[in-house]
């Protein structure tokens, strides 16, 4: 697997790269390279056998120009501060790309959520959740699920805030459980942006997805809900991977039995008669569509140069290095960045936001049409960037965009004397 890029450097980087493309102002440039703050503590908490435990926690507010602070809370023991700044960069760039009235975000824990039990957990999230009540708010800034956290741990921080606030405040945090406040089609909201950016993307190259050959690396939420929508769409999921390995079969998959079985089983390996595949020769294999799902630095420019997929949608946040932006431009591959590809899961979270704030609750029909009509429009407004300033790729599109619209809100604002 990848390199050790610092993926703080890696944003600090991507930004420079499209402020080359900008005349932002070099003060104004830096701003938009750094968090406002950064929260780090230290969370103690009871195990079950009645020791005390102390774990890092973080929260990054990386920039609130355009609306509350919005990103998830992961729990990995590869948390560090500087991947949590990163993060919260890159929701800031999501979610000006996409155009939802958010700035951007990031928490952490570094622990393997493995480790421990249900009470465990709850009891660690609810001494994060006290600690974070300060900053955290409807208005403030908001947290959502991430790598390996979910609906459970989102009812446990909304049910901990509102104890403490003594009020009813569903709008703190989304990606919430449908009876706890939460939208329909937000767990599928990240995949699915995944699927419609990859579509969007074989449109403009006049080229068929029906058909495809698609590998997808990493087989949680968004990997696994992706190639299922891929599938619908007449790709030809043929190759899948998670932590422990992955599988292959020239014939395709059908990718929600493929789920089924690593729901049964713990893992995608050990699938039907599938062959057994490294990451990384699933990284290079020779197919169309490619979809990183897993975490930060999958593929580094010495792994960029033996990709043979024409396209890259990546669904996890970071998975490219800047060295391997590099070499794929010079391959002519196609990436669809993060930035736009995974940002169905904020876009539905905004849309689980706008229900709370109304208590008013959606379909999933029209949670599915206004997703569709957000990343479509974010697609068109990136390849016409792409197209005007003749970027090298779409990433530095979609971060001009991005910027574009960070720099209006805050020059709007003006200067505070
Ligand atoms: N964790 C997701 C992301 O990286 C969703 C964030 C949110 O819904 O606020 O985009």
């Amino acid at each position: 697997m990848g390199d050790q890029a610092n993926p703080f450097e890696s944003l600090q980087e991507q930004v420079d790269d499209a402020g080359a493309y900008l005349d932002t102002a070099p003060g104004v440039l830096d701003r938009l390279k750094n968090p406002e703050r950064v929260l780090e503590t230290n969370l103690t908490f009871e195990l079950d056998d009645g020791s005390l435990e102390t774990v890092r926690a973080y929260r990054s507010q990386f920039n609130g120009d355009r609306g509350p602070y919005k990103g998830g809370i992961r729990y990995h023991p590869g948390v560090t501060r500087d991947e949590v700044k990163a993060l919260s960069g890159w929701m800031a760039y999501k979610c000006a790309v996409v155009d939802v009235p958010y700035g951007g975000g990031k928490g952490g824990i570094a622990i393997d959520p493995a480790d421990y039990s249900e009470t465990e957990l709850e009891r660690l999230t609810r001494a994060f959740a006290t600690e974070l009540r300060p900053l955290i708010g409807e208005d403030r800034d908001i947290p959502a699920p991430d790598v390996n956290t979910g609906q459970r741990e989102m009812n446990w921080i909304k049910d901990t805030y509102e104890t403490l606030e003594n009020t009813t405040a569903p709008g703190v945090i989304t990606g919430k459980a449908l009876d706890s406040g939460g939208s329909e089609g937000r767990v599928e909201a990240t995949g699915r942006s995944v699927a419609l950016a990859a579509r969007e993307t074989f449109d403009w190259l006049d080229r068929d997805i029906a058909g495809a050959t698609v590998a997808v690396q990493g087989y949680g939420n968004a990997g696994s809900v992706a190639a299922a929508l891929i599938d619908d769409l007449g790709g030809d999921v043929v190759a899948v991977s998670d932590s422990s390995g992955g599988i292959h079969d020239s014939d395709g998959f059908d990718p929600r039995a493929v789920k089924a079985h690593k729901a049964e089983t713990g893992a995608v390996g050990g699938y039907g008669d599938a062959e057994s595949i490294t990451n990384e020769a699933l990284l290079t294999l020779d197919v169309d569509l490619l979809v990183p799902a897993a975490l930060e630095n999958a593929i580094n420019g010495d792994l960029a140069a033996d990709v043979r997929a024409d396209v890259i949608a990546e669904a996890a946040n970071g998975p490219l290095t800047p060295d391997a932006d590099e070499v794929l431009v010079e391959k002519d591959t196609y990436v669809v960045p993060d930035i736009l590809a995974n940002a169905g899961g904020v876009t539905v979270s905004y849309f689980e936001w706008v229900q709370n704030r109304q208590r008013f609750y959606w379909t999933e029909e029209r949670v599915n049409e206004e997703l569709e009509r957000v990343i479509t429009e974010a697609f068109e407004g990136m390849v016409d960037a792409y197209e005007a300033r003749d970027t090298p790729n779409l990433r530095t599109a979609a971060y001009v965009v991005a910027i574009d619209r960070i720099v209006d809100a805050y020059g709007q604002a003006g200067n505070w004397p």
